[in-house]
């Protein structure tokens, strides 16, 4: 019954693109001394009961007393082995990157989500003021750490200060930069609690984005999609968009700093953690600067753009294929919700630079991009 209901509640969470995008979001269940958490890059919305890996719970537990060494690549290779031997045999899937924090909630179910109405407040200068003030003890706040153990090991230690100065476990676990974690013993608990978090931001929401879909010009989007093959190869993904929210943001490049660098870990992994702005110019022009634009790109960052801002024109989300290429389309237009609904709380905080870096060269999170195209 327990892991049907794991997978009613991952696919409902994980079909609403309000709640959840791409391969983002996980999910677990703990019973019988077993954990079953999403599989790293399987799709929530469609998961059934082969997108869980299940572990071991006592591995996990022991996981928390190894002296790890301090060398940060070494330190995540090893805790990364450990993980994967925790698996109960058999299992053959890589377990989610979040696992580690799934694994000490004392909450039979654990749902984690992207919801862009929470980051428009943890990706703000005022969101951790507005959870402290609006959630309460219910609460911890968890700056920007780097993914995978270090961020796991951060968070419990936060959580066991809490409990040794006799406070309850926080309902919500508010990651800066990336989301929310939350549980319940049943599926109602869950429920309520995201209902009450909802219900909570939207009290306080009072700019909202404009969406619309605009026009494109077709002559200018068929010069972009043949330069856009030969920077990225015949098989390349390619859309091209207009967004009403956008337009003034298209006018510059200051303009469109909201989007102009990385709001969180998925967004770097999806839509890449910073566009490519190409300025206007007639049919040749653009299709010169977008290639050199692509290639100097790649120099700087040892990979291609994944968007494209091309001025006054419209946002062209490319890929080494189509799939790369719509995902990376949906995470621009999620981060455009978010900067936007992060005006209602201060304005938009980016990513500090060397934690954006990091997921850059982040060997799991690799995996993770390369799973799901
Ligand atoms: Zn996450």
């Amino acid at each position: 019954m327990s892991v049907a209901e794991l997978i009613e509640v991952t696919r409902r969470y994980g079909g609403n693109p309000d709640y959840v995008l791409a391969g983002g979001g996980n999910t677990s269940l703990k019973k019988d001394g077993v954990m079953y958490v999403k599989a790293s890059g399987t799709t929530m919305g469609e998961i059934d009961e082969s997108g869980f890996v299940k572990m071991d719970q006592k591995a996990l537990d022991a996981l928390w007393t190894v002296e790890y060494p301090e060398d940060k690549d070494e330190r995540e290779e090893r805790a990364l082995e450990d993980l994967m031997k925790a698996r109960l045999e058999g299992e053959t899937s890589r377990p989610s990157v979040e696992t580690l924090l799934h694994c000490f909630i004392p909450f039979k179910f654990v749902v984690h989500t992207h919801p862009a109405l929470v980051n428009g407040m943890t990706c703000s200068k005022g969101g951790q003021g507005w959870a402290e003030k609006e959630l309460g003890d219910r609460v911890l706040w968890i700056p920007v750490v780097n993914p995978g153990y270090i961020l796991a090991k951060y968070v419990k230690d936060r959580v066991d200060e809490r409990l040794a100065s006799g406070q309850g476990f926080p309902d919500f676990i508010m990651l800066q930069n990336h989301g929310v974690f939350t549980g319940g013993n049943s599926i109602e608990e869950v429920d309520l609690k995201y209902q009450y978090l909802m219900g909570k931001l939207e009290e306080s929401i009072r700019i909202t984005p404009n969406m619309a879909e605009e026009p494109v010009d077709l002559a200018v989007a068929a010069v972009l999609k043949k330069a856009v093959q030969k920077a990225y190869g015949p098989e390349a993904g390619f859309e091209f968009k207009n967004i009403r929210q956008c337009k003034e943001w298209l006018q510059s490049k200051e303009a469109a700093s909201p989007v102009f660098s990385a709001l969180t870990p998925d967004h770097i992994v999806y839509m890449g953690h910073k566009p490519l702005w190409i300025p206007e110019g007639g049919e040749a022009e653009l299709e010169q600067s977008l290639v050199e634009g692509v290639s100097a790109y790649e120099g700087e960052f040892g990979k291609k753009p994944k968007t494209i801002l091309v001025q006054n024109r419209g946002i062209l989300s490319c890929g080494v294929n189509a799939k790369e290429a719509f995902l990376s389309g949906i995470l621009f237009r999620d981060a455009v919700k978010v900067a936007v609904l992060s005006e209602n709380f201060g304005g938009v905080q980016f990513m500090p630079q060397d934690k954006i870096d990091f997921i850059n060269t982040w060997e799991v999170e690799k995996y993770r991009a390369k799973k799901s195209i």
